[in-house]
Protein backbone atom coordinates (compact mmCIF):
# COMPACT_ATOMS: atom_id res chain seq x y z
CA UNK A 1 0.00 0.00 0.00
CA UNK A 2 1.55 3.02 -1.10
CA UNK A 3 -0.58 5.17 1.33
CA UNK A 4 0.92 8.02 2.77
CA UNK A 5 -1.08 8.69 6.02
CA UNK A 6 -1.76 5.36 7.60
CA UNK A 7 -2.69 4.24 10.90
CA UNK A 8 -5.33 6.10 14.02
CA UNK A 9 -5.45 9.89 13.46
CA UNK A 10 -3.72 11.17 16.09
CA UNK A 11 -6.02 11.83 19.25
CA UNK A 12 -8.84 10.53 17.66
CA UNK A 13 -10.60 6.84 17.37
CA UNK A 14 -10.37 5.79 13.47
CA UNK A 15 -7.43 5.62 11.01
CA UNK A 16 -7.12 7.07 7.94
CA UNK A 17 -8.39 4.26 5.77
CA UNK A 18 -11.50 4.43 7.71
CA UNK A 19 -11.79 7.91 7.18
CA UNK A 20 -11.84 7.86 3.20
CA UNK A 21 -13.58 5.01 2.80
CA UNK A 22 -16.74 5.90 5.15
CA UNK A 23 -16.05 9.58 3.35
CA UNK A 24 -16.21 8.64 -0.23
CA UNK A 25 -18.83 5.95 0.36
CA UNK A 26 -21.55 7.88 2.84
CA UNK A 27 -20.69 11.17 4.41
CA UNK A 28 -19.40 12.88 1.11
CA UNK A 29 -22.65 11.89 -0.84
CA UNK A 30 -25.13 12.75 1.53
CA UNK A 31 -23.69 15.63 2.94
CA UNK A 32 -23.61 17.11 -0.92
CA UNK A 33 -27.28 16.69 -0.93
CA UNK A 34 -28.05 18.52 2.86
CA UNK A 35 -26.27 21.45 1.85
CA UNK A 36 -27.92 22.60 -1.23
CA UNK A 37 -31.48 22.10 0.50
CA UNK A 38 -33.52 25.36 1.77
CA UNK A 39 -32.87 24.55 5.19
CA UNK A 40 -29.34 24.42 5.35
CA UNK A 41 -28.11 26.35 2.01
CA UNK A 42 -29.53 29.97 3.88
CA UNK A 43 -26.76 30.88 6.60
CA UNK A 44 -27.62 33.67 8.79
CA UNK A 45 -24.65 36.69 9.22
CA UNK A 46 -23.77 39.75 9.89
CA UNK A 47 -21.45 40.69 6.76
CA UNK A 48 -20.89 44.28 8.29
CA UNK A 49 -16.78 44.36 8.85
CA UNK A 50 -16.97 45.54 12.56
CA UNK A 51 -13.36 45.20 13.27
CA UNK A 52 -12.65 45.71 17.06
CA UNK A 53 -8.62 45.18 17.03
CA UNK A 54 -7.31 47.34 14.24
CA UNK A 55 -9.90 50.28 14.35
CA UNK A 56 -7.87 52.03 11.42
CA UNK A 57 -7.37 50.05 8.83
CA UNK A 58 -8.46 50.92 5.48
CA UNK A 59 -9.28 46.98 4.36
CA UNK A 60 -11.60 47.00 6.77
CA UNK A 61 -14.00 50.16 6.20
CA UNK A 62 -16.08 49.48 3.55
CA UNK A 63 -18.77 47.03 2.65
CA UNK A 64 -17.49 44.88 -0.29
CA UNK A 65 -20.08 45.04 -3.30
CA UNK A 66 -23.07 43.62 -2.70
CA UNK A 67 -23.71 41.49 -6.25
CA UNK A 68 -26.85 41.00 -6.35
CA UNK A 69 -27.83 38.77 -9.34
CA UNK A 70 -29.96 36.89 -7.45
CA UNK A 71 -31.79 34.19 -9.81
CA UNK A 72 -35.53 34.48 -9.00
CA UNK A 73 -36.92 31.25 -9.83
CA UNK A 74 -33.76 29.98 -6.67
CA UNK A 75 -36.06 31.18 -3.84
CA UNK A 76 -39.39 29.77 -2.97
CA UNK A 77 -42.03 31.65 -3.37
CA UNK A 78 -42.75 32.66 0.53
CA UNK A 79 -38.78 33.60 0.55
CA UNK A 80 -39.18 36.23 -2.19
CA UNK A 81 -42.39 37.81 -0.76
CA UNK A 82 -40.16 37.87 2.56
CA UNK A 83 -37.55 39.84 0.66
CA UNK A 84 -39.56 42.01 -1.54
CA UNK A 85 -40.85 43.13 1.80
CA UNK A 86 -37.48 43.97 3.84
CA UNK A 87 -35.97 45.40 1.24
CA UNK A 88 -39.20 47.04 -0.77
CA UNK A 89 -37.33 45.95 -3.79
CA UNK A 90 -37.69 43.24 -5.87
CA UNK A 91 -34.26 41.60 -5.63
CA UNK A 92 -33.14 42.15 -8.97
CA UNK A 93 -33.30 45.60 -8.05
CA UNK A 94 -30.20 45.46 -6.07
CA UNK A 95 -27.12 46.64 -7.92
CA UNK A 96 -23.63 45.51 -7.32
CA UNK A 97 -21.87 48.71 -6.44
CA UNK A 98 -18.23 48.56 -5.92
CA UNK A 99 -15.12 46.13 -5.01
CA UNK A 100 -13.77 43.19 -6.14
CA UNK A 101 -16.37 40.61 -7.54
CA UNK A 102 -14.76 37.65 -6.21
CA UNK A 103 -15.18 38.89 -2.83
CA UNK A 104 -18.33 39.84 -2.65
CA UNK A 105 -21.14 38.18 -1.50
CA UNK A 106 -24.61 37.46 -3.13
CA UNK A 107 -27.27 38.51 -0.55
CA UNK A 108 -30.49 37.25 -0.46
CA UNK A 109 -33.49 36.66 2.06
CA UNK A 110 -34.86 38.02 5.18
CA UNK A 111 -34.97 37.34 8.96
CA UNK A 112 -38.15 35.59 8.99
CA UNK A 113 -37.25 32.20 6.72
CA UNK A 114 -37.19 29.93 9.64
CA UNK A 115 -39.17 29.66 12.77
CA UNK A 116 -38.99 27.46 16.34
CA UNK A 117 -35.52 27.41 17.37
CA UNK A 118 -34.26 28.76 20.27
CA UNK A 119 -31.56 31.43 21.12
CA UNK A 120 -29.30 30.38 23.49
CA UNK A 121 -25.70 31.95 23.82
CA UNK A 122 -22.90 30.21 22.72
CA UNK A 123 -20.06 30.01 25.60
CA UNK A 124 -17.47 29.63 22.86
CA UNK A 125 -18.41 32.43 19.94
CA UNK A 126 -19.07 35.84 20.13
CA UNK A 127 -23.00 35.72 19.36
CA UNK A 128 -23.82 36.52 16.47
CA UNK A 129 -27.60 35.85 15.60
CA UNK A 130 -29.13 36.60 18.85
CA UNK A 131 -27.83 40.03 17.57
CA UNK A 132 -30.43 41.17 15.05
CA UNK A 133 -29.28 44.46 13.66
CA UNK A 134 -27.54 44.42 10.24
CA UNK A 135 -27.99 40.67 9.97
CA UNK A 136 -28.39 39.43 6.88
CA UNK A 137 -29.51 35.58 5.19
CA UNK A 138 -27.15 34.96 2.36
CA UNK A 139 -27.42 31.97 -0.20
CA UNK A 140 -24.50 29.72 0.60
CA UNK A 141 -24.76 27.83 -2.41
CA UNK A 142 -24.37 31.26 -4.56
CA UNK A 143 -21.35 32.02 -2.82
CA UNK A 144 -19.30 29.63 -2.94
CA UNK A 145 -16.09 29.34 -0.72
CA UNK A 146 -13.40 29.56 -3.65
CA UNK A 147 -10.83 32.04 -4.44
CA UNK A 148 -10.90 35.47 -4.06
CA UNK A 149 -7.95 37.51 -4.20
CA UNK A 150 -8.10 37.96 -0.72
CA UNK A 151 -3.97 37.82 0.47
CA UNK A 152 -1.54 40.26 1.42
CA UNK A 153 -0.89 41.88 5.23
CA UNK A 154 -4.60 42.33 5.66
CA UNK A 155 -4.86 38.33 5.35
CA UNK A 156 -1.41 37.45 6.81
CA UNK A 157 -2.59 39.78 9.84
CA UNK A 158 -5.75 37.43 10.73
CA UNK A 159 -3.67 34.02 10.43
CA UNK A 160 -0.71 35.44 12.36
CA UNK A 161 -3.38 37.05 15.34
CA UNK A 162 -5.52 33.60 15.59
CA UNK A 163 -1.78 31.64 15.47
CA UNK A 164 0.59 33.53 17.61
CA UNK A 165 -1.89 35.18 20.31
CA UNK A 166 -4.81 32.47 20.71
CA UNK A 167 -3.47 28.66 19.67
CA UNK A 168 -0.03 28.83 19.46
CA UNK A 169 1.87 25.90 17.65
CA UNK A 170 2.94 23.27 20.34
CA UNK A 171 5.87 21.28 20.10
CA UNK A 172 5.72 17.78 20.66
CA UNK A 173 5.33 16.66 24.75
CA UNK A 174 5.10 20.40 25.71
CA UNK A 175 1.83 21.38 25.78
CA UNK A 176 -1.50 19.68 26.91
CA UNK A 177 -3.61 17.78 25.62
CA UNK A 178 -6.81 20.66 25.59
CA UNK A 179 -4.40 23.74 23.61
CA UNK A 180 -3.13 20.98 21.16
CA UNK A 181 -7.03 20.22 20.05
CA UNK A 182 -7.55 23.84 19.55
CA UNK A 183 -4.60 24.43 17.16
CA UNK A 184 -5.16 21.71 15.02
CA UNK A 185 -8.67 22.48 15.27
CA UNK A 186 -7.79 26.17 13.32
CA UNK A 187 -4.72 24.53 11.76
CA UNK A 188 -7.51 22.11 9.94
CA UNK A 189 -9.81 24.54 9.14
CA UNK A 190 -7.03 26.54 7.52
CA UNK A 191 -6.13 23.52 5.33
CA UNK A 192 -9.53 23.22 4.34
CA UNK A 193 -10.07 27.19 3.36
CA UNK A 194 -6.26 26.65 1.39
CA UNK A 195 -7.39 23.87 -0.35
CA UNK A 196 -10.72 24.79 -1.73
CA UNK A 197 -8.54 28.49 -2.71
CA UNK A 198 -6.78 26.33 -4.56
CA UNK A 199 -9.85 23.61 -5.96
CA UNK A 200 -11.73 26.49 -6.70
CA UNK A 201 -8.90 29.55 -8.53
CA UNK A 202 -9.72 31.88 -11.28
CA UNK A 203 -6.75 30.36 -13.65
CA UNK A 204 -7.60 33.05 -16.59
CA UNK A 205 -9.52 36.36 -15.53
CA UNK A 206 -10.36 37.50 -19.08
CA UNK A 207 -11.80 34.02 -19.77
CA UNK A 208 -13.37 34.14 -16.52
CA UNK A 209 -12.19 30.21 -16.25
CA UNK A 210 -12.08 28.34 -12.92
CA UNK A 211 -10.51 25.55 -11.64
CA UNK A 212 -7.80 23.59 -9.86
CA UNK A 213 -4.37 25.16 -8.83
CA UNK A 214 -2.73 22.01 -7.63
CA UNK A 215 0.40 23.96 -7.49
CA UNK A 216 -1.00 26.08 -4.60
CA UNK A 217 -2.57 22.94 -2.57
CA UNK A 218 0.86 21.70 -2.87
CA UNK A 219 2.87 24.56 -1.62
CA UNK A 220 -0.09 25.46 0.92
CA UNK A 221 -1.15 21.91 2.44
CA UNK A 222 0.33 18.80 1.33
CA UNK A 223 3.71 19.71 1.40
CA UNK A 224 2.72 19.69 5.02
CA UNK A 225 1.88 16.69 6.41
CA UNK A 226 0.68 18.00 9.83
CA UNK A 227 -1.58 20.13 8.11
CA UNK A 228 -3.05 17.17 6.14
CA UNK A 229 -3.21 15.05 9.14
CA UNK A 230 -4.87 18.45 11.35
CA UNK A 231 -7.28 18.11 8.64
CA UNK A 232 -8.53 14.74 9.02
CA UNK A 233 -8.92 15.53 13.14
CA UNK A 234 -11.00 18.61 12.08
CA UNK A 235 -13.28 16.78 10.34
CA UNK A 236 -13.44 13.66 12.93
CA UNK A 237 -14.25 16.21 15.64
CA UNK A 238 -16.65 17.67 14.06
CA UNK A 239 -18.03 14.19 12.94
CA UNK A 240 -18.06 13.24 16.63
CA UNK A 241 -20.12 16.61 17.76
CA UNK A 242 -22.71 15.47 15.16
CA UNK A 243 -23.25 12.02 15.87
CA UNK A 244 -23.19 13.09 19.97
CA UNK A 245 -26.11 15.28 19.10
CA UNK A 246 -27.77 12.71 17.25
CA UNK A 247 -30.91 12.90 19.32
CA UNK A 248 -31.41 16.71 19.15
CA UNK A 249 -30.78 16.96 15.78
CA UNK A 250 -33.11 14.09 14.78
CA UNK A 251 -36.07 15.50 16.54
CA UNK A 252 -34.90 19.09 14.79
CA UNK A 253 -37.56 21.01 12.79
CA UNK A 254 -36.29 21.43 9.25
CA UNK A 255 -38.93 23.80 8.46
CA UNK A 256 -38.84 26.54 5.52
CA UNK A 257 -42.20 26.01 4.25
CA UNK A 258 -41.19 23.87 1.27
CA UNK A 259 -42.41 20.38 2.90
CA UNK A 260 -40.97 18.18 0.46
CA UNK A 261 -37.81 19.84 0.36
CA UNK A 262 -37.94 19.67 4.28
CA UNK A 263 -39.12 16.44 4.11
CA UNK A 264 -35.52 15.77 2.72
CA UNK A 265 -33.25 17.69 4.55
CA UNK A 266 -34.63 15.83 7.24
CA UNK A 267 -34.43 11.85 6.10
CA UNK A 268 -31.17 12.89 5.00
CA UNK A 269 -30.11 13.98 8.43
CA UNK A 270 -31.36 10.69 9.81
CA UNK A 271 -29.20 8.50 6.97
CA UNK A 272 -26.21 10.53 8.03
CA UNK A 273 -26.63 9.83 11.69
CA UNK A 274 -28.04 6.37 11.41
CA UNK A 275 -25.91 4.95 8.85
CA UNK A 276 -24.67 1.46 9.58
CA UNK A 277 -21.16 2.16 7.59
CA UNK A 278 -20.45 5.12 9.96
CA UNK A 279 -21.48 3.04 13.06
CA UNK A 280 -19.73 0.30 12.32
CA UNK A 281 -16.37 1.36 11.07
CA UNK A 282 -15.99 5.10 13.46
CA UNK A 283 -18.49 4.71 15.55
CA UNK A 284 -16.49 7.08 18.22
CA UNK A 285 -14.47 9.40 15.64
CA UNK A 286 -13.35 10.96 19.21
CA UNK A 287 -13.00 10.90 22.48
CA UNK A 288 -13.83 13.83 24.21
CA UNK A 289 -14.15 12.25 27.62
CA UNK A 290 -10.52 12.14 27.58
CA UNK A 291 -10.21 16.39 27.87
CA UNK A 292 -10.30 18.40 31.01
CA UNK A 293 -9.84 15.28 33.02
CA UNK A 294 -6.82 16.85 35.16
CA UNK A 295 -7.13 19.23 38.30
CA UNK A 296 -7.13 22.55 36.12
CA UNK A 297 -9.77 21.89 33.83
CA UNK A 298 -12.07 24.15 34.34
CA UNK A 299 -9.81 26.68 34.53
CA UNK A 300 -8.46 25.46 31.44
CA UNK A 301 -11.68 25.56 29.97
CA UNK A 302 -12.81 28.75 30.54
CA UNK A 303 -8.67 30.17 29.09
CA UNK A 304 -9.41 28.15 25.80
CA UNK A 305 -13.06 29.51 25.37
CA UNK A 306 -11.59 33.18 25.72
CA UNK A 307 -9.08 31.98 22.74
CA UNK A 308 -11.62 30.91 20.81
CA UNK A 309 -13.80 33.96 21.40
CA UNK A 310 -11.38 35.95 20.40
CA UNK A 311 -10.08 34.00 17.44
CA UNK A 312 -14.58 34.41 16.76
CA UNK A 313 -14.34 37.89 17.36
CA UNK A 314 -11.17 38.58 14.80
CA UNK A 315 -13.68 37.25 11.95
CA UNK A 316 -15.02 40.73 11.98
CA UNK A 317 -11.87 41.65 10.94
CA UNK A 318 -11.59 39.62 7.43
CA UNK A 319 -11.63 41.98 4.75
CA UNK A 320 -12.73 40.34 1.69
CA UNK A 321 -16.49 39.83 2.33
CA UNK A 322 -16.72 36.37 0.89
CA UNK A 323 -14.08 35.06 3.44
CA UNK A 324 -15.68 36.45 6.20
CA UNK A 325 -18.79 34.86 5.20
CA UNK A 326 -17.36 31.34 5.10
CA UNK A 327 -14.92 32.38 8.19
CA UNK A 328 -17.92 33.23 10.49
CA UNK A 329 -19.77 30.50 9.27
CA UNK A 330 -16.48 27.43 9.77
CA UNK A 331 -15.54 29.51 13.34
CA UNK A 332 -19.08 29.05 14.07
CA UNK A 333 -19.73 25.66 13.15
CA UNK A 334 -16.04 24.54 15.24
CA UNK A 335 -17.84 26.39 18.24
CA UNK A 336 -21.26 24.72 18.04
CA UNK A 337 -18.89 21.49 17.80
CA UNK A 338 -16.90 22.64 21.11
CA UNK A 339 -20.11 23.71 22.63
CA UNK A 340 -21.65 20.04 21.84
CA UNK A 341 -18.93 18.45 22.82
CA UNK A 342 -17.29 20.25 26.03
CA UNK A 343 -20.67 22.56 26.98
CA UNK A 344 -23.30 19.97 27.50
CA UNK A 345 -22.15 17.66 30.56
CA UNK A 346 -25.37 15.22 30.48
CA UNK A 347 -23.31 12.85 32.96
CA UNK A 348 -22.65 15.42 36.05
CA UNK A 349 -25.31 17.07 34.91
CA UNK A 350 -28.13 15.61 33.77
CA UNK A 351 -30.45 18.26 33.47
CA UNK A 352 -28.25 20.17 31.54
CA UNK A 353 -30.10 20.04 27.71
CA UNK A 354 -28.22 20.66 24.86
CA UNK A 355 -30.01 23.49 22.95
CA UNK A 356 -28.96 24.89 19.26
CA UNK A 357 -29.94 28.02 17.37
CA UNK A 358 -30.93 26.83 13.99
CA UNK A 359 -27.94 28.83 12.63
CA UNK A 360 -25.25 26.82 14.47
CA UNK A 361 -26.76 23.87 13.02
CA UNK A 362 -26.79 25.01 9.50
CA UNK A 363 -23.17 25.98 10.63
CA UNK A 364 -21.98 22.42 11.87
CA UNK A 365 -23.42 20.60 8.90
CA UNK A 366 -21.84 22.97 6.22
CA UNK A 367 -18.59 22.64 8.32
CA UNK A 368 -18.86 19.15 8.48
CA UNK A 369 -19.43 19.27 4.06
CA UNK A 370 -16.75 21.61 3.50
CA UNK A 371 -14.29 19.59 5.50
CA UNK A 372 -15.59 16.23 3.74
CA UNK A 373 -14.55 17.62 0.57
CA UNK A 374 -10.73 18.66 1.71
CA UNK A 375 -10.46 15.39 2.90
CA UNK A 376 -11.76 13.51 -0.21
CA UNK A 377 -10.06 16.06 -2.58
CA UNK A 378 -6.51 15.38 -0.65
CA UNK A 379 -7.46 11.74 -1.10
CA UNK A 380 -8.30 11.24 -4.24
CA UNK A 381 -5.95 13.78 -5.90
CA UNK A 382 -3.25 14.26 -3.07
CA UNK A 383 -0.85 11.39 -4.22
CA UNK A 384 -1.09 12.12 -7.62
CA UNK A 385 -0.23 15.86 -7.30
CA UNK A 386 2.65 15.45 -4.79
CA UNK A 387 4.32 12.98 -7.12
CA UNK A 388 4.70 15.75 -10.05
CA UNK A 389 5.83 18.23 -7.38
CA UNK A 390 8.21 16.38 -5.55
CA UNK A 391 9.68 15.15 -9.05
CA UNK A 392 9.07 11.46 -9.14
P1 LIG B 1 -1.88 31.87 4.51
O1 LIG B 1 -2.90 30.84 4.16
O2 LIG B 1 -2.32 33.28 4.73
O3 LIG B 1 -1.10 31.35 5.81
C1 LIG B 1 -0.37 32.24 6.66
C2 LIG B 1 0.64 31.45 7.48
O4 LIG B 1 -0.03 30.55 8.33
C3 LIG B 1 1.54 30.55 6.62
O5 LIG B 1 2.66 31.21 6.16
C4 LIG B 1 1.90 29.45 7.60
O6 LIG B 1 2.94 29.84 8.45
C5 LIG B 1 0.66 29.32 8.42
N1 LIG B 1 -0.24 28.25 7.93
C6 LIG B 1 -0.79 28.13 6.71
N2 LIG B 1 -1.62 27.07 6.65
C7 LIG B 1 -1.59 26.50 7.87
C8 LIG B 1 -2.23 25.37 8.42
N3 LIG B 1 -3.10 24.63 7.72
N4 LIG B 1 -1.94 25.07 9.70
C9 LIG B 1 -1.08 25.80 10.43
N5 LIG B 1 -0.46 26.89 9.96
C10 LIG B 1 -0.71 27.24 8.69
N6 LIG B 1 -8.81 33.69 0.49
C11 LIG B 1 -9.55 33.30 -0.58
O7 LIG B 1 -9.10 33.42 -1.72
N7 LIG B 1 -10.81 32.75 -0.42
C12 LIG B 1 -11.36 32.58 0.82
O8 LIG B 1 -12.50 32.11 0.94
C13 LIG B 1 -10.59 32.99 1.96
N8 LIG B 1 -11.10 32.86 3.21
C14 LIG B 1 -10.36 33.31 4.27
C15 LIG B 1 -10.91 33.23 5.55
C16 LIG B 1 -10.20 33.71 6.64
C17 LIG B 1 -10.81 33.59 8.02
C18 LIG B 1 -8.91 34.30 6.46
C19 LIG B 1 -8.14 34.86 7.63
C20 LIG B 1 -8.38 34.39 5.19
C21 LIG B 1 -9.08 33.90 4.10
N9 LIG B 1 -8.54 33.97 2.80
C22 LIG B 1 -9.30 33.56 1.74
C23 LIG B 1 -7.14 34.35 2.58
C24 LIG B 1 -6.25 33.08 2.56
O9 LIG B 1 -6.53 32.25 3.69
C25 LIG B 1 -4.75 33.41 2.63
O10 LIG B 1 -4.50 34.20 3.77
C26 LIG B 1 -4.23 34.14 1.42
O11 LIG B 1 -4.55 33.42 0.26
C27 LIG B 1 -2.68 34.33 1.50
O12 LIG B 1 -2.06 33.05 1.62
P2 LIG B 1 -0.58 32.79 2.14
O13 LIG B 1 0.14 31.99 1.14
O14 LIG B 1 0.04 34.09 2.56
O15 LIG B 1 -0.75 31.84 3.43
Amino acid sequence: DSRKYTGIVEDCCCDYETVDSVNGAVLHPLLQELVTTPFFRYFKVKLWCDCPFWPDDGMCKLRDCSVCECPENEFPEPFKKLMQNQNGLPSDDLKCQEGNPQGAVDRTLDSKAFRGWVEVDNPWTQDDETDNSEMTYVNLQLNPERYTGYTGPSARRIWDAIYSENCPKYTSGEICQEKRVLYKLISGMHSSISIHIASDYLLDETKNLWGDNLELMYDRVLRYPDRVRNLYFTFLFVLRAVTKATNYLEQAEYNTGNLEEDLKAQSLMRQLLYNPKLQTACPLPFDEAKLWQGQSGPELKQEIQKHFRNISALMDCVGCEKCRLWGKLQVLGLGTALKILFSVDGKNHPNQLLQLQRNEVIALMNLLNRLSESVKLVHEIGPSVEKTMEGF
